[in-house]
């Protein structure tokens, strides 16, 4: 298979901890194996040299928290046949996305000795809310296998086989205790979308929802159940205020609760 027959991929950072692109970098040696289909052309990353664009594959890290990174993404957008976007940041706006629930100037305020040099959106959004997105990946930071699994379907030109169900069937398949169930442990895995393989319960520990909202969760029956062990409407409003605050169903379910 000669040159002309590779796709070529970029990666792209916006507001994010970089988290996800090492999961990129982890997946070395099987994207090696791929040398023949996939050529990386943009990954500052992992490397200064650069290919011009267009693109084949775009894949997106971070959320936009900037007018620039506003425009960027429009770029980004313009020069890539395929977009995928990966990480809780790029997928519903990150952990910095807690400043959509306050003022972000009380933020900067604190954080920075002099704020007025700090130019910032007062929201933090998906790339989903400034252009198309063809494959959106969960995960704070990124599954690597869930990672090799999208861009091997998008070579292959198929929908990639990435489950949408809970946190708990993940337990199930390998045969975890619930720790809720057993233990009376707050666990978030009822409404957590899959792709970790549940390592949290496999260590007795809840999950705190790192992967984003499931498909179509019952959080109002999971809110009753943490309630029976304890939980204030106070202590489940910071339950879905983490790493997928803005997530739709996530940030439905703590404005529910600040209701009371
Ligand atoms: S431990 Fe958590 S994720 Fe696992 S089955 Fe129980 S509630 Fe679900
Ligand atoms: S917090 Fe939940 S989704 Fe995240 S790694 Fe732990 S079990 Fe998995």
């Amino acid at each position: 298979m000669g040159a002309s027959d590779q796709q070529t991929l970029a990666v792209w950072k916006f507001a994010s901890c970089d988290g996800c692109q090492l999961s990129l970098l982890d997946c070395e040696d099987e994207l090696l194996l791929l040398a023949d289909r996939l050529r990386i052309a943009y990954f500052l990353e992992a490397s200064s040299a650069v290919v011009e664009g267009p693109y084949d594959v775009s894949i997106v890290e971070g959320s936009i928290t900037t007018a620039h990174d506003a425009e960027r993404i429009q770029e980004v957008r313009r020069r890539s046949r395929t977009l995928i976007t990966i990480g809780a940041c790029a997928t519903a706006g990150g952990i910095q996305a807690l400043r959509n629930f306050a003022d972000v100037q009380d933020f900067t305020a604190i954080v920075y000795a002099s704020p007025d040099y700090i130019s910032t959106l007062q929201t933090s959004t998906p790339i989903s809310a400034h252009v198309p997105v063809d494959f959106e990946l969960n995960g704070c930071p990124i599954n690597k296998s869930q990672l090799l699994e999208v861009i091997a379907a998008h070579l292959a030109g198929r929908r990639p086989r990435v489950r949408a169900h809970s946190v708990c069937m993940e337990c199930k398949r390998r045969g975890t205790v619930c720790v809720m169930v057993a233990h009376g442990t707050p666990c978030m895995g009822p409404v957590t979308h899959a792709g970790c393989g549940a390592i949290c319960p496999a260590y007795d520990r809840g999950c705190y929802g790192c992967y984003g909202p499931m498909e179509a969760p019952n959080t109002a029956a999971l809110g009753a159940q943490m309630t029976e062990l304890g939980a204030s409407e106070v202590d489940l409003v910071r339950m879905y205020r983490t790493f997928n605050a803005d997530a739709e169903a996530f940030r439905r379910a703590g404005e529910a609760h600040e209701r009371g």
